[in-house]
């Protein structure tokens, strides 16, 4: 299985190191609008192999480092006036699970977005390009998952471009859109991606903690208890729990009235109406 591979693999002990170094200091997150609500759940969870090296994983709270209001954006929900969420998944294309993700997506008449691993866009990219073209949503979420807060500025944007150059060729279309691992992010990457790469910070406003594979009922009720008008909800399209969770998510969403669009989509259907505090955390 590919994450057998991926374990003996030079990356993926490199991957261990970066892991471990990117657990052991506090990951330095930007000062977020304090008054988001989201912003204690700022952990994306990691795949299966950062399972082998902590338990922990919990929230985390975001460190205030004192940064003044970012100056780029970012976004963990978005105000809306309708019943419009975004369903994520990261960290794939897994070359099995996805597939069949997309098959339930696609039965569903749901669209989504997905937050892909450029290493594996170049292993997949029939299913990456299988996911665009039936309406979904593709981002860049770096070429090997590191904290990218933790990087030099040149390796960050090899991270990011790579990624970006590989979605592109499978998709025929640039990614507009990053979600940093693990959420780690500060003003002076934030402005460097925007700037530089062209994309808006994607964080999220429900997190299941699928990564820990706490069985698909609680993955979803997790989902459905913590989505509202407006969310951006997290999961891992490399975890067979979440997939078998998606349908009754999908019904349990449909029944809440509630309709599915990317993310790009739900930025565009932004209020103009003045936020509340707890739903929209647009930084700039
Ligand atoms: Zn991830």
């Amino acid at each position: 299985m590919k994450n057998k591979i991926l374990f003996f693999s030079p990356f993926f002990i490199t991957f261990l190191l970066v892991s471990s170094a990117g657990w052991s200091l506090e990951p330095s997150f930007s000062s977020a609008p304090s008054t988001s609500t989201e912003s204690s759940k700022l952990t994306e969870g990691a795949e299966a192999p950062q399972m082998l090296l902590t338990t922990e994983g919990d929230s985390h709270s975001p460190k205030v480092s004192g940064e003044t209001a970012p100056s780029y954006h970012k976004y963990s929900s978005v105000h809306v006036d309708g019943p419009y969420i975004a369903m994520t998944f990261d960290d794939g294309p897994s070359p099995t699970l996805t597939p069949h993700l997309l098959d339930i997506l696609k039965e569903k008449g749901v669209k989504a977005t997905f937050f892909v691993i450029g290493q594996n866009v170049v292993h997949s990219p029939e299913i990456v390009a299988r996911a665009s073209a039936e309406g979904h949503e593709i981002g860049n979420h770096s070429w090997s998952h590191p904290m990218l807060t933790k990087l030099s500025e040149e390796h960050l944007q090899e991270e990011v471009q790579k990624t970006s150059d590989a979605i592109a060729e499978a998709t025929g279309k640039k990614p507009t859109l990053l979600r940093p691992p693990y959420g780690a992010i500060n003003q002076r990457i934030g402005k460097m991606i925007e700037e530089k790469d062209g994309l808006t910070i994607i964080l999220w406003s429900v997190d299941p903690l699928d990564w820990k594979s706490p069985g698909a009922n609680v993955v979803a009720q997790r989902l459905i208890a913590g989505t509202k008008p407006g969310s951006i909800t997290l999961s891992h399209d490399i975890k067979p729990g979440t997939i078998q969770a998606i349908p009754e998510v999908i019904d349990a969403f449909k029944a809440k009235g509630y309709k599915f669009v990317t993310v790009s989509e739900l930025i565009a259907l932004e209020s103009k109406a003045p936020a509340s505090a707890a739903q929209s955390t647009k930084t700039k």
